[in-house]
This record gives structure tokens, sequence and C-alpha cells, in this order.
């Protein structure tokens, strides 16, 4: 589908709220994405939309009548809720016509009543929780960047690191939704299953604790039980995306992955950057889906779509930073350990989603689906830890002179995603942060 622009991506556009006009805010007036609050002293979880530094009450603002329009109606009233699963049961249209109303009720221009009334209804990011954007049904984790398959594969099968399924199959597995958790949330190390070598299998704490650098895609309408989703037709069912950190447990994954695939390595936690950028607001920042080696094959027809080769990338740059406590102690910067781009996927996220619900698999509104991890072809550009030190042979050095093969209690990883394009204004997906604490003592019995 040709990405649709219109008045909201004017890059020239300001907003009365000055800080949205700052060169590097992730949150433009461009941008307008989705997220799910909480204010010390409401205590209940509210749709916002992000400005800048502030958010925007939406249920705030309908109470105002500020979104009263009929063709907005519908969808603000979705947002009078505790989570985004109503609005992203909508669909495209209705999910437009509230951006393209938001847009007019925050730019600089806007009627000085109008204006009046929703300042009265901002937050500062500052002074709120962010929580879940959605109550998320189903978690689906994809394999989508064959610089990671061929890397991490590499480790594992040095001869044939690619296995003869990956050029047809988009490769997924279903992940664990229930402990899913919205970033600044501490992440504990798990205790599980291993095996070292020939030696006797313990149980313990994991000893090679990772991150994956990952983007979600949030599923907006659903389909029947039953029924496929035409690839033509896939990205009507997307809503937006958001950062992914799926924590993985490599040691716990090395001993118990075969033969189907990862289970507690991965079900511990995973972590969400809490604001969900729109398929509008990235519209922009379309591009041409991955260019496959001439010797590849071509997709089956059902993940082939002229519209999607043309326009079914995204790109969106990627990078992962950490630091130790011992860096935050010392006042030190995070260090930049990878950076990578969303549009070197090798498949799109419409074949993701084409390809889950082919079988008849039913999607919902909510559902989370995750791409993977996003490396790229430079040696910089890997996405994991596992990647990076080649399972922990060769070490990386943060800025204090610590070491890191895995991640050590007290380490946070923070990702973070933005789109730029010239002739556009730059957006970003925020961030997704998480610190390592320690394993519960009370498991740590081998
Ligand atoms: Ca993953």
């Amino acid at each position: 589908m040709k990405p649709i622009l219109d008045e909201t991506h004017d890059p020239a556009a300001q907003s009365w709220v000055e800080s949205a006009n700052v060169g590097e805010t992730d949150f433009p007036i461009q941008n307008l994405p989705f997220g799910v609050f909480r204010t010390a002293g409401s205590g209940s979880a509210r749709v916002g939309v992000a400005i800048g530094d502030s958010i925007g009450d939406l249920g705030a603002l309908i109470n105002e009548g500020l979104l009263a329009e009929d063709d907005v109606e519908h969808a603000g009233n979705a947002c009078r809720s505790d989570s985004l699963n109503a609005l992203m049961a909508l669909g495209p249209a209705p999910r437009r016509a509230l951006r393209r109303r938001l847009h007019a009720l925050l730019r600089k221009d806007a009627p000085t009543t109008d204006r009046q009334a929703a300042s009265r209804h901002l937050v500062r990011q500052a002074e709120a929780q962010m929580l879940l954007p959605a109550v998320v049904g189903d978690y689906t984790d994809f394999y989508a960047s064959i610089f990671h398959a061929t890397n991490v594969g590499k480790l594992f099968r040095p001869d044939h690191p690619l296995l003869p399924n990956y050029k047809y199959i988009p490769i997924g597995y279903h992940g664990r939704a229930s402990s899913l958790v919205a970033s600044e949330t501490a992440v504990r190390r798990p205790c599980g299953q291993t095996r070292d070598g020939d030696a006797e299998p313990r149980f313990g704490p994991s000893k090679a604790l990772d991150y994956e650098l990952e983007v979600g895609l949030f599923v907006s309408v659903g389909n029947p039980l039953g029924e496929a989703i035409a690839i033509s037709a896939a990205e009507e069912h997307a809503f937006g995306v958001c950062l992914v950190n799926d924590w993985s447990a490599r040691d716990m994954q090395a001993w118990e992955y075969q033969p189907l695939g990862p289970f507690l390595a991965k079900s511990f936690a995973t972590s969400l950057s809490p604001w969900v950028v729109t398929m509008e607001a990235l519209a922009p920042f379309r591009t041409r889906a991955f260019a496959r080696a001439e010797n590849d094959p071509a997709p089956l027809p059902y993940l082939l779509d002229p519209s999607d080769q043309e326009y079914g990338g995204l790109d969106v740059r990627l990078e992962v930073f950490l630091s130790s406590a011992r860096m935050r102690e010392a006042g030190m910067a995070p260090a930049c350990l990878s950076r990578s781009n969303f549009r070197d996927l090798y498949w799109t996220m419409a074949q993701m989603l084409t390809h889950h619900a082919s079988n008849g698999c039913n999607l919902r509104p909510g559902d989370l689906l995750a791409s993977g991890t996003v490396s790229g072809a430079a040696k910089d550009a890997r996405g994991c830890l596992l990647e990076l030190t080649s399972r922990g042979k060769y070490p990386i050095s943060l800025p204090t002179g610590e070491q890191r093969k895995f991640l050590e209690d007290g380490d946070e990883v923070v990702l973070r995603g933005f789109c730029e394009r010239d002739g556009f204004r730059r957006i970003g997906l925020g961030k997704c942060s998480g610190v390592v604490s320690p394993a519960k003592a009370a498991q740590r019995t081998v």
C-alpha cells in the first residue's frame, strides 16, 4: 500500500508546545504516538499522546469537547480507556482522522480557545509513569534479520549457518505475553537449567544473560479464525511500532532449544518502549523491501506483493546503549554497543503478518509481532551480545575498563530508535530501558 502523506507530515509545522519544536525531540508534532500513562496524583491509567516533553490526556481532551467532530468521535471514544486495545481495533481510517485532529489542535496556529482548553490537559512526561500500551493477548517473536540468523547460525553450525527454510518462511515462535513489561521495569536475572559441555546439567542463575534489539508491531484489526490475510491488505491490520528488548539467557537457551525452540530462556521478561508510533507517522520513512541476493528464491506468491516490495521496508535507525552500575556512579555516558537499521530485515512487516495468519490463525487487536534481533551486515551493527562477542569469545570493553561477555547485575540496557529522511521532520520511538537485578537468593541452589 502506497504510504499516504498529508498535512500531518509537513516538516514546517510547529506546535504551541515549545518542547516539540526542539531539533532532537523524538516527539515533534509530526509524530503523535499513543501510549498509556498514570500520574502520581490520579493513579488511574489513561491513554495519552506524546508531544515534546509532555503528554496530552486524551480522555480529558474529549471531555473538553475538543475531539467531537463526526469523523473523530469514534476514535476519540476508543481512547476513554486504560489501554490502546479499543483504538487498535478500529483500523486505519478512524486512526488517521484522530491524528489529523490532534495535529490541528496542537499546531501553533490552532484557535486560541482550543489551545487554552487543551493546554490544561497536558502532563509533563517527567511526572508520569508509562505503562504497557496494550493488553497483549499473544506475543510472537520472529527471526527476520538474515544477518542475525547467519551470525548466530555460524556459532552453532559453522558449515551451514542458515537452515534451508530461512529464505522461504518468516521464522518465528510463540512468545510469552504475561511477562511483557514496560520500559524502566527492573529485569531479574533468571534461574534455569544449563549444561556446561559434557558436565552434569545444573540449576541456578543464568551466567549468559543477553539483550536483543527488536522492533515490535502491534496488530490493529484482527482476522476471524480460519480466514487468512492477503498480503495486499496486511498493513490495514497494522497499528504501529515500538522498541522491544527480548532478554535472553543464552546458557539456558543452548541446552533447552532443541527440538522445540526457545522456552524458559526467553519467557522471563520482554521489555517494551511505551510509545506506539503509528503507521501514519511512519509513512515518510517507508522504503523498498530488502534486496534479495540474485540466487535467492523469490517469496512464494502469498508473500509477494508489488506494493509491499516497493514500500514494505521501514527506515528506522536503531541503537543499543549499555551502562554498568560503575559507569552510572561515575557519571559516565552510556556506551553505544551497536547501530543497525530496521530496513535491513529479510522479511517485511506485511510478510510476517500475512504468514502468521496464512494458516487461519486469528490475530487480535493488541497482539504483538516482534521482528527478531535487528542486526546489519557490519560488525558494529550486531543487535545482541551473543553476536557482538561471538558467544563470549571476544568480550567488549566499557569506558571503566570493565569487560562484558554477557550482562552483569546492575547493567542498564537502553534501546533507541528514530527515523530521519531529507525533506521530513525527524521522529523517534523513544527509549526502552531496563536494569538487570540479581537472581532471587532463594533460587540460587545448584
Ligand atoms: Ca528474539
